[in-house]
């Protein structure tokens, strides 16, 4: 299916690894143009020039942290009228909710809720004067399933969740449409992590930990994070206005309900 992008531009946040760097790369595929944001200037700029060079769309890599003023200024200057943005940060840190303080929880709602949301409010007006948007928010399975050690994530994540049901819903009649992506567990540096984490209270090898995790999957396997860019491409098609406002789990089937 041809996904009717060729052409169009898209900034994609915090993509120079893991799913951002996978929607990233589906997209540029798909012959958009791509700004990408990371903090860390190589990493990123490797990762636009290998995207580059496997498809030859132009990929303009933008340095700056997406949870500040600063970082989301410098995105938009590089481009200004995009007509897809993909939303996306690192998650907050795992741990247990007595141990964090008001600034811990500040740090975790700029990056994962008030982010997506003053890039939105950047962007969505253009889109619906030019009759056409699209914007994913990675979010997280945690959103539907809460993950008890990531309390931040949960909280900070539900609340642009609530957000996006409302604003979708006002927007959708432009053609300009938002969905969020709630990834399971893919194999990237932050679950890797994370399961460095469990991995450590329990004193058990990090890689046993990933092997639960794929077992724990009816798929028996952890996600490729090109499976969630190419999810995510789908979601930015032109052919896709009719699906508004949806939370789609790509968790190998984890959350069990007969209704996911
Ligand atoms: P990852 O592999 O660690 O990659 C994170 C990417 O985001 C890197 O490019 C990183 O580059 C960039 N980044 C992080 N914070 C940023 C910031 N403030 N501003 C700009 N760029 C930033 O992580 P991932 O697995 O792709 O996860 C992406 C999101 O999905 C996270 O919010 C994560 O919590 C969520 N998630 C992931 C999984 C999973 O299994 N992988 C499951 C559920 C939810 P720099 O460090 O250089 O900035």
């Amino acid at each position: 299916m041809d996904l009717g992008l060729t052409g169009k531009t898209a900034i994609v946040c915090a993509a120079s690894k893991g799913l951002g760097r996978a929607c990233a790369l589906s997209l540029a595929r798909e012959g958009v143009e791509l700004v990408i944001t990371a903090r860390t200037a190589s990493e990123l700029e490797k990762t636009a020039a290998e995207i580059s060079k496997e498809t030859g769309v132009k990929v303009t890599p933008v340095a700056g942290d997406i949870s500040t003023e600063e970082g989301r200024a410098a995105a938009l200057a590089a481009c200004p009228a995009p007509d897809i943005l993909v939303n996306n940060a690192g998650g907050p840190p795992p741990g247990d909710f007595r141990d964090w303080d008001r600034e811990d929880w500040i740090k975790a709602i700029d990056a994962n809720m008030l982010a997506p949301i003053f890039l939105i409010k950047s962007v969505v007006d253009g889109m619906c004067d030019r009759k056409f948007g699209r914007i994913v928010n990675i979010t997280s399975a945690s959103v539907k399933s809460p993950i008890p050690v990531l309390g931040m994530s949960n909280g900070a994540r539900a609340g642009l969740t609530g957000f996006v049901a409302g604003l979708a819903r006002q927007v959708a009649r432009h053609n300009v449409v938002i969905n969020n992506l709630l990834p399971g567990p893919f194999l990237t540096d932050r679950l890797r992590s994370g399961a460095a984490h469990e991995a450590g209270k329990r004193n058990v090898a990090v890689d046993d930990v990933i092997a639960e995790r794929a077992k724990a999957t009816p798929t028996g396997r952890v996600g490729d994070p090109a499976e969630f860019g190419d999810a995510c491409a789908f979601l930015c098609s032109a052919k896709i206005g009719f699906i508004v406002g949806h939370n789609l789990l790509l968790d190998g089937g984890g959350f069990n309900s007969s209704i996911a």
